[in-house]
């Protein structure tokens, strides 16, 4: 088993920065119905971008990379606790080389391990096989796609579409609303996998197992694959589209599978993936560890490329605001939503831990002006210089509690996030004069190419993600989704596309 080690990190490296081939079709798709000049065209030609950049330079697809989830097939007789080992050793490794974000938070202590290592991380399967070789499959899948599981215990009633009762109806009842409220808090179009039954635990682990198959594969059950025909066929009329935005395409795939359950529960449980949605696997020698095949993709063949010739990609079209920080309250009360922004100047990234550090300290830097900036960048450092590799937004509705205080006290004009933020926030952009401004999810390689240099950074205790980062921004495109006049692009989304899910009435049969 002497190549095993660098089979992994070769798995990690490339499930990190390659999307798959089937999800790069579907994402090409996506890009293709959407009407041009849109914001969800927009959106998507930012993520294709991305795609091709992270492929190019082998950097992360997102900066949020996930929670690694391995599952191993070994022949009899196989050494698993070798293979555990050095599967931990790849993932450090990984994560040295900047292909992973440190990601393992003691849950106590909220003390980032540093190396992706910890009680838990990364999450490692085994199952014995009658084959000869091993087939290890990695997973990664990152917070913010994560926080949109749901799991429903059935009967139940949901909003905009009624009963569900414990039919396949009513698992199809589940899925709609599950995708309805991710709205664009999990970075779509998104893909979810899907378990009817099991427990409350294996429920959730089956529909990550469904994440496993290809997005065109067919369900062996005609009556399951009829059920994710049934929602492929509806869903996108939700309008909810790439980044909860508005749009043509809000999922691009559905996976459901079925465990028994227990006569008192009926549980669906939805594992939601964001358009990163990074899974590959290898078969290995058993004898060597080496690679012997690659599964979901064929290395032979060069990957689908998102952007084709000039005129593919994120084009500026000349109607952008230009903001340069620190920024006025005048201009900030010039903005409306839709507009599109090109930021420059210094930004500082705040997330969880700095918005709950200021509730009880003062800031380490005057953010009065300023833009604040929700992202955990993957970073590496070279003599005392810092570079940012990776600097996609993160969720902005995790700040809520803290950001309409943060605004009052420290004069913030522009937040940059993901998803949207609640009301309380929108009321205190009103009042302070600020604005918020979505960035697209998960495109860490295109925004990292709008960071001119990293000025410096405080916070440091918090670990490279949660610090507060002292970044130079030059032209870096974000859409106003919440204005300083009370209007919320979220808002009108969910509303209107809470309408149409009360119009999707096609049921499966019982
Ligand atoms: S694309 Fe969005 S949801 Fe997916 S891992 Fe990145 S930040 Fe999280």
């Amino acid at each position: 088993m002497q190549h095993f080690f660098e089979s992994m990190v070769d798995l990690i490296t490339q499930t990190a920065t390659n999307l798959p081939p089937d999800v790069r079709a579907a994402m090409k798709r996506a890009t293709q119905v959407e009407a041009a000049g849109t914001r969800a065209s927009q959106a998507l030609a930012i993520i294709a971008d991305n795609i091709d950049q992270a492929s190019s330079c082998e950097g992360p697809i997102c900066q949020d990379t996930g929670m690694p989830t391995f599952e191993v097939h070994v022949p009899i007789g196989a050494n698993q606790i070798v293979m555990r080992k050095q599967i931990r050793e790849a993932v450090a490794e990984a994560t040295r080389r900047g292909k992973l974000r440190s990601n393992s938070v003691d849950s106590i202590t909220g003390e980032n391990s540093g190396d992706n290592l910890g009680p838990g991380t990364p999450i490692i399967h085994f199952d014995q096989w009658e084959r000869d070789d091993i087939e290890v499959k990695l997973i990664l899948k990152g917070g913010g796609c994560e926080n949109t599981n749901a799991q429903y215990s059935l009967p139940t009633d949901l909003a905009h579409l009624g009963r569900a009762d414990r039919s396949l109806d009513g698992v199809r009842k589940c899925i709609l609303h599950a995708v309805w409220a991710a709205q664009g808090k999990g970075c779509g179009p998104g893909a979810i996998g899907v378990c009817i039954g099991g427990d409350r635990t294996s429920g959730y682990l089956g529909a990550k197992e469904q994440l496993f198959r290809t997005l065109d594969d067919t369900n062996p059950d005609p009556r399951l694959a009829a059920l994710e025909t049934n929602i492929m066929s509806t869903v996108n009329a939700l309008g909810v589209g790439a980044m909860g935005f508005g749009g043509a395409t809000t999922l691009i795939g559905c996976k459901v599978g079925a465990l028994n359950r227990l006569p008192a529960s009926f549980f669906v449980s939805i594992a939601y993936d964001c358009w990163a949605f990074r899974r590959l696997g290898v078969i290995l020698d058993a004898n060597t560890g080496a690679i012997t095949r690659w599964l979901y993709r064929d290395p032979a063949t060069a990957p689908i490329q998102m952007v084709e010739g000039p005129g593919g990609g994120f084009i500026k079209t000349g109607r952008e605001v230009v903001l340069q920080a620190p920024i006025s309250e005048e201009t900030i009360r010039s903005l409306r939503v839709g507009d599109i922004v090109l930021i420059s100047g210094r930004a500082y990234t705040g997330r969880d831990a700095v918005h709950h550090h200021l509730m009880s300290h003062e800031p380490p830097v005057d953010l009065r002006g300023g833009v604040l900036y929700h992202c955990g960048p993957v970073v590496s450092k070279k003599g005392e210089t810092w570079t940012v590799t990776a600097a996609g937004p993160t969720t902005s509705i995790r700040e809520e509690p803290y950001q309409g205080e943060v605004l009052r006290r420290y004069g913030v004009r522009a937040v940059i996030g993901k998803g949207g933020m609640g009301p309380k926030t929108l009321e205190a952009l009103k009042e302070t004069g600020a604005v918020y401004l979505n960035a697209i999810g998960g495109a860490a390689q295109f925004y990292a190419r709008c960071i001119e240099r990293v000025d410096g950074v405080s916070l440091m205790e918090f670990g490279t993600p949660e610090a507060m980062w002292h970044l130079q921004l030059r032209d870096f495109p974000a859409i106003v989704t919440m204005d300083a006049h009370g209007h919320s692009l979220h808002k009108d989304i969910e509303t209107e596309s809470g309408a149409q899910l009360a119009q999707l009435k096609t049921p499966v049969p019982a």
